[in-house]
């Protein structure tokens, strides 16, 4: 069995649901494999049993290259599965458990490129540094404590493994998720009149907001920008005029759109409807993440599309995602460009019976083994 292989089967072992996440002891075991290879990394932790590992191969110059990714993952969810989801079973080259794509295979295979690059004795130009987040799939709490340490200063080029088949993404779309409250005033059920009722408000405001037109540039990579309305809560009894309800609205961004200008939109048409329900709002951001787009000619694409080809003997599509990862908190900062290229299918992501291929986790070792050396040949 290859190197990349047991290392994804030993992370899969491991349980990181999140929440709680729990990922220290994935993250010591990841360590462990490093250090017995001679590379050096430390943890940093942000909670208990939770953490982030920096692992870096020096260089004696800026302009690192980062690879990037996490090792906490969804439930396994209510759907029974045919193998059981932390077992790490192989079957007709496939590994199959929760997070063989999203995304222990592609961090086993970042791991593999950095030890193996070490055991060849390559000296990178500037800093390979390889981080392994916590936290994300529910609030990106490790890559927000990765920017906030600067522990990536001077890093010029940073790769996201989650799942794109390795093909080549350069740009994600922006999360904003604003949580609406809208405050009436209660009365009897039956003299609505004497009352000032939330839900009536916030109901008109998700038809509005459905209908708005926020403006946006068309983006051929990212398509248009999104917004649903998932969850809303509101009232107390039938016969009581609710004096509160909450939305919480799901947008996604694209290049150009701005948080602030969206925002005050929300606040034009909700001044608009306190006309006739003449309710107290308030605003909460619950989850922001600006969109990102690498250009097309940077060499970071070109080194990846080239260690596609050279990888895996065939052309990589380039595109965008419509998710945001860990990318969108330590990219924008570094003013770093950013690709997102991994193994695993999109089609797997969160799904029942999640698998990756073997022979694309090999593949991933040396894609992200030759991005490296294109990158950082002193
Ligand atoms: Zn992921």
């Amino acid at each position: 069995m290859s190197g990349v292989t047991r290392l994804a089967q030993d992370l899969i072992r491991f349980n990181t649901v999140n929440p709680p996440g729990n990922e220290e002891p994935a993250l010591r075991h990841l360590a462990a494999y490093l250090e017995a290879n001679g590379v050096s990394s430390e943890f940093q932790q942000l909670a208990p049993n939770r953490g982030n590992l920096i692992a870096r191969l020096p260089g004696s110059r800026p302009g690192h290259v980062v690879l990037c990714g996490h090792v906490d993952v969804v439930h396994p969810g209510a759907s029974p599965w045919e193998h059981d989801p932390f077992r790490a079973d192989i079957v007709d080259g496939r590994l199959i458990g929760r997070g063989a794509t999203d995304m222990k295979g592609g961090v086993a295979a970042m791991t593999q490129a950095v030890v193996e690059l070490a055991s060849d004795g390559f000296t990178p130009g500037a800093d390979l540094i390889l981080t392994i987040t916590c936290g994300e799939e529910v609030d990106m709490a490790g890559a927000k404590l990765l920017d906030a340490s600067r522990a990536l200063e001077g890093a010029k080029f940073v790769v996201i493994g989650e799942p794109t088949g390795l093909d080549v993404f350069r740009a994600e779309k922006g999360v904003l998720w604003p949580r609406i409250t809208a405050f009436g005033r209660t009365a009897h059920g039956a003299m609505p009149h004497l009352g000032v009722n939330a839900i009536s408000f916030i109901s008109r405001l998700i038809a509005r907001l459905e209908a708005y037109p926020f403006p946006f540039e068309p983006n051929d990579l990212l398509g248009q920008p999104t917004l649903s309305v998932n969850v809303i809560e509101g009232g107390v009894k039938t016969n009581v005029v609710a004096d509160r309800c909450t939305v919480d609205v799901d947008m996604r961004l694209v290049p150009g759109q701005d948080k602030d200008e969206i925002l005050s939109a929300i606040e034009s048409i909700m001044s608009e409807l306190k006309r006739d329900i003449p309710v107290r709002t308030e605003i909460e951001i619950t989850q922001f993440a600006a969109p990102v787009q690498t250009a097309e000619d940077s060499v970071l694409v070109s080194a990846a599309i080239e260690a596609v080809r050279a990888g895996c003997g065939r052309e990589p599509a380039v595109g965008g995602v419509s998710y945001a990862t860990d990318g969108a908190q330590i990219a924008p900062s570094l003013g770093a460009d950013m690709i997102i290229c991994g193994p695993g299918g999109v089609d797997q992501l969160h799904q029942p019976n999640e698998w990756v291929a073997i022979n694309q986790l090999e593949e991933a070792v040396e894609v992200y083994k030759s991005i490296a050396v294109k990158l950082l040949a002193a």
